[in-house]
């Protein structure tokens, strides 16, 4: 003890404040060292599905939701495509769903209950899903709701990946329209809606051949396509002008009465413009090919392209003429 003591005699203060100065060095030292090790805010990773998009009121069926636009773009390809198209083909649809609602929203505002900015119904804006909802469409099995599971994550990272894409003509939003199938040929905004769109032109569609090819039959009474025709059928014979690049019914006459075959499809409900028809004693047989108004995007011919080795920009500019692909700043 007392050669303790006799040790601290023989130190002078300067002697303590000199050592207490290199302990707060060596604590500065190592605070900073350890500071080095820390991540700042900037490296550390974010889930991306922690990430906000942005989000979008979808009326879906009769409730307004707040919607994530990934989550509303993952729900889109659900309804509107499938898990089983290819990853380009996705993206090109989730790009075309997008410009879609944006348009709508630009152009056609407050048409949704509750002020919503889109409904979720095909016949009026575009089909969509929550993910909840999906899950309740497949069975309560293990193994389907994990497969459930893996193809909603499947659609969402194809929409990730073109989040904030965008199509543009004249750098302005297109009303980016699509279809299910087209069996040669896409027709013109003009020849189903009357007017001009020039990004909305006919163009080719790639072959159908390894689809299901998206035949359907549909069989009437002559006195049932009176009455959903609007025409007066009684016995006379169905006239029809077909364009033959495109294999589309261009005109239809059912006796007195001469139509489109836009009208036709219309007030007939089937499928396609794509038709041909045949009388036989009582009933008339109508098959149709392909399905939807046939403007704009085709989808199984986007799946087409996509297994043929096409980008989504290559289908979208393919589709859509003279536009622009470009990301939202
Ligand atoms: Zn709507």
């Amino acid at each position: 003890m007392n050669k303790f003591k006799n040790l601290l005699k023989s130190y002078s203060i300067g002697d303590y404040l000199s050592w207490v100065a290199y302990i707060l060095a060596a604590i500065g030292i190592i605070i900073w060292l350890f500071s080095l090790r820390k991540p700042t805010q900037e490296h550390v990773q974010t889930p991306l599905d922690d990430i906000s998009h942005g989000t979008i009121s979808v009326l879906i069926g009769d409730e307004p939701v707040e919607m994530d636009v990934l989550d509303y773009l993952t729900g889109v390809l659900a309804v509107e495509m499938s898990p089983t198209f290819s990853e380009e083909a996705l993206k090109a649809q989730a790009v075309a769903a997008y410009t879609y609602a944006k348009y709508k929203i630009i152009n056609t505002p407050s048409q949704h209950k509750g002020n919503t900015d889109i409904c979720n119904n095909p016949g009026h804006c575009q089909g969509c899903i929550t993910e909840l909802s999906y899950y309740a469409t497949k069975s309560d099995s293990v193994a389907e709701q994990a497969s459930a599971k893996a193809n909603w994550e499947y659609l969402k990272s194809c929409a990730r990946e073109v989040l904030g894409y965008q199509i543009l003509y004249d750098g302005q939003v297109i009303n980016a329209m699509y279809h299910d199938s087209s069996p040669y040929y896409t027709v013109s905004f003009e020849s189903v809606f009357g007017y001009d769109v020039p990004y909305l032109q006919a163009v080719s569609s790639p072959s159908l051949a390894g689809f299901e090819p998206r035949r359907q039959l549909y069989v009437f009474t002559r006195e049932e396509l009176s009455q959903a025709s609007s025409a007066n059928f009684n016995g006379d014979s169905i006239t029809v002008t077909t364009d033959s690049a495109s294999g589309r019914v261009s005109s239809l006459s059912i006796g007195e009465t001469t139509m489109t075959g836009v009208d036709f499809r219309n007030k007939t409900g089937i499928r396609s413009t794509c038709f041909s028809i045949s009388c036989q004693s009582e009933k008339i047989y109508i098959y149709t090919l392909g399905w939807g108004h046939g403007v704009g995007l085709c989808q199984q011919g986007a799946e087409v392209m996509a297994q043929q080795g096409s980008t989504w920009q290559e289908i979208l500019t393919h589709y859509y003429t003279g536009v622009t692909i470009e990301k939202e700043s």
